[in-house]
C-alpha cells in the first residue's frame, strides 16, 4: 500500500454514535430507569463536599458521612474553620476519611479565600466555559467534579463522565476508543443538546450501574442492545443459554426495571 493512502488510513477517524443516535439512546434509556426528577438540590459548595465524600464510596456511606459533618459542624462555614482530625472523625463511615478531610477543608478554604463566602450561586451568571475554569482552579475539582457541581447544583448544561459513563460511551461508540474521560467532557457538550444533560448523565448513569456492568454486561437485557456495535463482543451462546434467553434481535421490550429513577449526586435520606 501507498505511503500516502497508509497515512490516510491510521488518520480515519473511527465512526461514532451520530447527534441523534445518542438522542434515541437517552431516551431509551430514560424511558427504562427514569423517569429522573430532580427534587432535591444541594447548594453548590455543598454538592462540592458530597462529590468529595462519594469518591470511592456507595452512595449510602458518602449520605452518612454528609449528614454526620453537617450534625457536626452545621455549617460549611463552621467546617471551614474545623479541624482536620474534627472533619476526619465526623466523615469516618464515608471511608478514606483521612484522605478526604483534608480534602475538604483545603476546597473550602481556597473558595473563601477566593470568593469571600462559600455562596457559588454567582457561576450561574458566569458562561458555562469560565464557571467550569473558574471551579478547577480549586484543589482536587477536575472536569468531573466541576460539571457534577455546575449541572446538578446549578442546572447548567455542564457535562460529568464518571467511569459508568465512559464504560458506556466507549461500547456504544459515542466517543471514539482513544478519547480519554476527561476529554470525554468537551466531545459530549457538544454531542448532547444542553437541555438533554442532565438526563443523559443520569440515565447512562443507571444503564452503566444496571446493566452494562464492568465485568458482565447484561447485553440480553438491554434496551440500547440494537444500536451497540460492542454487544457482539459480550453475547456468546454460552450466556444465551446460562441466562435461558433467546437470540436478542434488537432492543429489548421488556420493561424490567420500573420506577428505580435513581438519581447520583444527591445524598440519600435514611429512611
Ligand atoms: S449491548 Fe451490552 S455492551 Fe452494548 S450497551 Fe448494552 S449492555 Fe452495554
Amino acid at each position: 500500500m501507498p505511503a500516502k493512502s497508509q497515512t490516510k488510513q491510521r488518520k480515519r477517524r473511527v465512526r461514532t454514535m451520530s447527534v441523534d443516535g445518542i438522542a434515541e439512546a437517552v431516551e431509551l434509556m430514560t424511558r427504562e430507569y427514569g423517569p429522573f426528577e430532580q427534587e432535591r438540590r444541594l447548594d453548590p459548595a455543598d454538592e462540592m463536599v458530597f462529590t468529595i465524600l462519594s469518591q470511592h464510596t456507595s452512595d449510602t456511606n458518602s449520605s452518612r458521612a454528609y449528614a454526620r459533618l453537617m450534625e457536626r459542624f452545621g455549617t460549611l462555614e463552621a467546617v471551614a474553620e474545623g479541624t482536620i482530625t474534627e472533619i476526619e472523625e465526623a466523615i469516618a463511615p464515608g471511608g478514606l476519611a483521612k484522605i478526604k478531610a483534608p480534602r475538604i477543608k483545603e476546597v473550602l478554604t481556597k473558595v473563601l479565600e477566593l470568593n469571600g463566602s462559600l455562596d457559588l450561586a454567582f457561576l450561574r451568571e458566569m458562561p458555562l466555559a469560565q464557571a467550569k475554569a473558574w471551579l478547577r482552579q480549586l484543589p482536587g475539582i477536575g472536569p468531573k467534579s466541576a460539571g457534577i457541581v455546575l449541572n446538578f447544583s446549578l442546572g447548567m448544561p455542564a457535562m460529568a463522565v464518571d467511569t459508568h459513563i465512559y464504560r458506556v460511551c466507549q461500547r456504544l461508540g459515542v466517543i471514539e476508543p482513544a478519547v480519554t474521560a476527561d476529554k470525554a467532557h468537551d466531545i459530549l457538550e457538544a454531542k448532547v443538546a444542553p437541555e438533554e444533560v442532565f438526563n443523559f448523565h443520569v440515565s447512562f448513569i443507571n444503564h452503566g450501574r444496571q446493566v452494562c456492568k464492568a465485568q458482565r454486561p447484561l447485553c440480553l437485557e438491554c434496551v440500547v442492545s440494537g444500536v451497540c456495535p460492542s454487544r457482539k463482543k459480550f453475547i456468546t451462546a454460552k450466556n444465551i443459554k446460562e441466562e435461558g434467553k433467546s437470540v436478542p434481535t434488537g432492543n429489548a421490550t421488556a420493561r424490567r426495571r420500573t420506577g428505580t429513577g435513581q438519581l447520583p449526586h444527591v445524598p440519600q435520606q435514611e429512611g
